[in-house]
């Protein structure tokens, strides 16, 4: 073991116990993970020393980052406040709920243009045609916005479009959308998947920071768990878990997590006191006529009176909501 430690131009520190002996390598990393070291005869476990996510850890980069959405601060202290509809609908109902998001505090507009459906039959999403009227919106009231994309075929069209990219739940481990969104700079709101563990979504975001894209905020979003109660499970721990590991930013949408509005309100109150950076909130002025996520939606009353409460429990830790330095146009 030694000599194959060192044939890799590594150093090997022996540690030789009475029933186990344990070998320190010390050097490179990377020369030693793609080696099978498992598979030789005697090597009863590896364990590396640091954390697979080089880029994403802490060890890396003590300090809390801040992203920077075209003004909007997520991060060290200042909360990202992500609200508007699953998916963008037609102008007027644009119009409505983004004057009223804006009015209640949000700091940044959501819409999917493109959306992940379980049914091919369920409405898809306008496509570019929703970018540009998410975009129109974002400008009329000063909000930047965030839309997800599903396809590396169409990273560059939704960059033109969004301040924001996000990825989605279902393709937190489709690598070659994360390798294209990487080569943007754009910042990338990216999903925890319902079956990922926190491991697997640092190792996701180190595929986009590898690849030069620094500007990466994590989302937490409810897992599938065996009860049907919530739409998801809520783990609110993995918050203050992934503060410890990473210096990512994260955020909750306990939206997605529990798909309930009644309990949307305590959800994203307990993600920021657990340390989130943010909360990403679906609000429709008229949810049963959604086109998609009505039933887990607030509405404007609902969450201008919990930004009112979210206010609150920022002050009480020291954090803020992010005041945008864009100016509506008109
Ligand atoms: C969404 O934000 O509307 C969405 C589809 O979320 P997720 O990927 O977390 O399910
Ligand atoms: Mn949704």
């Amino acid at each position: 073991m030694v000599e194959r430690v060192e044939a890799l131009g590594l150093k090997a520190h022996l540690s030789r116990g009475t029933y186990r002996t344990i070998i320190g390598v010390i050097g490179d990393e990377q020369k030693i993970s793609a080696e099978p070291l498992l598979a030789i005869p005697g090597v009863q476990e590896v364990i590396p020393v640091l954390p697979p996510y080089k880029l994403a850890s802490r060890e890396a980069h003590p300090q809390a980052s801040i992203v920077d959405v075209a003004g909007v601060k997520i991060g060290g202290g200042f909360l990202g406040m992500i609200a508007g509809p699953c998916a963008v609908e037609e102008p007027e109902r644009m119009d409505a709920i983004g004057a009223a998001v804006k009015a209640a505090g949000a700091n940044i507009l959501r819409g999917g243009a493109f959306k992940p459906r379980t049914s091919p039959y369920a409405f898809q999403g306008m496509g570019e045609a929703g970018l540009k009227l998410l975009r129109e919106t974002g400008d009329k009231f000063g909000l930047p916005v965030v839309t997800e994309v599903m396809d590396p075929r169409f990273v560059e069209m939704v960059e033109r479009y969004a301040d924001m990219i996000q990825i989605g739940a279902r393709n937190m481990q489709n690598f070659s959308l994360l390798t294209e969104v990487g080569r943007t700079r754009k910042p990338v709101l990216l999903k925890r998947g319902m079956s990922a563990t926190v491991e697997d979504l640092l190792m996701s975001a180190e595929y986009i920071l590898s690849q030069g894209n620094s500007a990466v905020v994590l989302c937490e979003r409810g897992v599938k768990s065996f009860d049907k109660a919530t739409r998801n499970l809520y783990d609110v721990a993995s918050v203050p878990l992934v503060k410890g590991l990473s210096h990512l930013p994260i955020i909750v949408d306990p939206s997605h997590a529990t798909g309930r509005p009644d309990l949307i309100p305590s959800c994203a109150l307990a993600g920021v006191a657990a340390g989130a950076d943010g909360v990403h909130i679906e609000v429709h002025d008229c949810p049963e006529r959604a086109k998609s996520d009505g039933p887990q939606a607030l509405l404007p009353k609902q969450y201008a009176e919990l930004v009112g409460q979210i206010r609150k429990v920022a002050a009480a830790i020291g954090k803020q909501i992010s005041t945008p330095t864009q100016k509506p146009k008109d």
